[in-house]
């Protein structure tokens, strides 16, 4: 399970170099101590972070990702200069999610089925009429004007 908050996602603009970089400075590991959990060279981290190269082979991303506990989505978003929401699948914790608010980046991850904090499934579409959540900024659905908060017990105490 992953532990995510979402300075671990990358930054708009953020380069796979400055990206792994920030993430190691901010676990307060040497690149040592990642390379080693991450099964790779000390090399080729030192070859990323100074941003020698790009190319992360499934290896390399897959050790990264334990050891950074990132998903690998973030990696290959980051390593192929996409913005991390088109790695990132529309989903939400119906009743964690506060709708209007960005996801939590646990529910966002495309093989994530479950909430991380509740266990609820994640939906992608509106309870009622099932039309997929077009953005995380709308709080009820275009289409039937339904909640897509399911906090039932919060709403009859109002
Ligand atoms: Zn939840
Ligand atoms: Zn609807």
């Amino acid at each position: 399970m992953y532990t995510l908050t979402t300075q671990k996602a990358p930054q708009p603009a953020e380069t796979l170099d400055l990206y792994l970089k920030r993430l190691r400075t901010s676990m307060k590991l040497s690149q040592h101590a990642v390379a080693t959990a991450a099964g790779i060279h000390l090399q080729s981290l030192g070859k990323l972070e100074r941003g020698k190269t790009n190319r992360l082979n499934q290896k390399t991303k897959k050790g990264l990702a334990v050891a950074l506990s990132i998903p690998e989505e973030y990696l290959d978003a980051v390593a192929s200069g996409l913005p991390v929401e088109d790695v990132q699948k529309k989903q939400f914790c119906p009743s964690c999610w506060t709708p209007g608010t960005p996801p939590n980046p646990g529910w966002t991850i495309p093989r994530a089925k479950h909430c991380l904090f509740c266990g609820s499934q994640l939906r992608s579409d509106c309870h009622k009429c099932h039309t997929p959540v077009a953005s995380f900024a709308h709080k009820f659905c275009p289409n039937c004007g339904a909640s897509y908060s399911q906090k039932e017990n919060s709403h009859r105490a109002s």
